[in-house]
Formats: C-alpha cells, sequence, structure tokens
C-alpha cells in the first residue's frame, strides 16, 4: 500500500521536486515500510514525536520539521532536522539563531508565510519575510518559503494563495542577490501538490496520500 502510494506519486513528481514523506501521527513501522520502499526524507509536526522517531529510525534519513514549534522545544528539534520549514515568526527565528550561536552550528530554515485564509493559521506576513531577507540574522541559512493553502475544495482559492507566495519567492530572487542559498518553495499537500507543481513547488510535504488517515 504505501509502497504503491509513494510508486504513484513519484511517477507524477518531477525528478527534481523533492518529496517529504509526511509520517506525524503515523507509527514507526509505516514509516519503516516507506524506508524499505526508497523514501529518505520524512516530515514530522510535534517535537516530542520529531525526536522519538529520529533517535529510533536509520541514521540516513533527512527529517524535516514542519510544525509550529515553541521555543522551548528546540532542543527536541534542532539536533535532528536537517531543514525547519516552519519559522513563522521573529520570536522563534532568533531563538532559532541563539541555539546556533550556542552549539556552533548552522540551521537551516523556510521562512513559513500566512498565504491561507484561516485567520488561526500562523506564519509570516510578507512585510515580516522582506524585512528578514533585507537583514538576514546569522545562525541560519534561509533556503527559501514554506505555505500552506487554505483548506478548501475552491481550486481557485487555493491557486491564488500559491500564486501569492510564488509571487513573494520571485520577488526575494531577483532582489536580494546575496541571499545565494536560497531557491525553495515548499507547497503542495496531498490534496492540492499537483497544483502547487504548477507554481514552482521545489518540495511538496504529503502525508495522508501516501500513509492513509492519521492513526493516533
Ligand atoms: C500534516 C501536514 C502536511 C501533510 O498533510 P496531508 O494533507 O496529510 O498530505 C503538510 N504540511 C504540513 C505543514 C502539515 O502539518
Amino acid at each position: 500500500m504505501i509502497s504503491e502510494n509513494l510508486e504513484s506519486i513519484h511517477s507524477e513528481l518531477p525528478p527534481e521536486v523533492k518529496l517529504v514523506a509526511v509520517s506525524k501521527f503515523h507509527p514507526i513501522e509505516e514509516v519503516m515500510e516507506a524506508y524499505m520502499a526508497g523514501q529518505r526524507c520524512f516530515g514530522e509536526n510535534r517535537p516530542q514525536e520529531f525526536a522519538a522517531k529520529a533517535v529510533q529510525l536509520p541514521q540516513d534519513i533527512e527529517w524535516h520539521f514542519i510544525g509550529h514549534l515553541q521555543t522551548n522545544k528546540l532542543k527536541l528539534v534542532l539536533p535532528y532536522a536537517s531543514l525547519v520549514q516552519s519559522i513563522d515568526s521573529q520570536h522563534l527565528l532568533d531563538a532559532v539563531c541563539f541555539w546556533a550561536r550556542e552549539h556552533d552550528k548552522t540551521v537551516d530554515i523556510l521562512l513559513e508565510c500566512h498565504i491561507g485564509q484561516e485567520e488561526t493559521k500562523g506564519g509570516l506576513t510578507d512585510e515580516e519575510v522582506l524585512e528578514i531577507c533585507s537583514n538576514p540574522p546569522a545562525g541560519v541559512r534561509i533556503r527559501g518559503l514554506m505555505g500552506m493553502a487554505s483548506n478548501t475544495d475552491d481550486e481557485e482559492l487555493i491557486r491564488s494563495d500559491f500564486a501569492r507566495i510564488k509571487a513573494l519567492h520571485d520577488k526575494i530572487r531577483a532582489g536580494f542577490p546575496a541571499l545565494k542559498d536560497f531557491s525553495e518553495l515548499s507547497i503542495g499537500m496531498s490534496g492540492d501538490w499537483r497544483i502547487a507543481l504548477e507554481y514552482g513547488a521545489t518540495i511538496v510535504r504529503i502525508g495522508t496520500a501516501i500513509f492513509g488517515p492519521r492513526r493516533y
């Protein structure tokens, strides 16, 4: 099942687009099933679960953190994360930079943009993103942007959300040549990843379409 789902996604996904298999709320055995099928990049959104899986599962897995991160949980996430996709506030960014300097490391991050219509969803405004990019702090490498489109069946709305984050991405690439590591655009989930490809996704984050409904 899991291996068939992966195979069918890969048959449509351009080879240069990275697939993050979102394994949150799925047990270790199911992550291993995907691993045995060749998948090496996984995403989790809860610090405790992220750390537990990172420690127990094979060490050649590339782990992405994709959820809301409180500053008192950094030590569960930053030692294991290849990419923190969900930097959603200046406060969190400051704390990650502080951790990086203390540990003499550079943390790869994406800036999470608020693009959906839901008020409740987190993320930085365009202005905040531009402000950070014009004055990039030490301790992090800003690799690109992440966003979640509105949770809706209205395809036009999803398209307008993706179009806005793509426009911001283009603006930063053109306007801030000093950000030489900035290239990634992480958009697209189980329900909308095919649309996201049309808007320049370089990373898609897919859970349900690989693992089925979440288990716990
Ligand atoms: C859960 C989650 C996903 C995957 O969602 P699916 O609809 O199951 O593919 C992608 N991105 C983020 C940030 C998530 O929290």
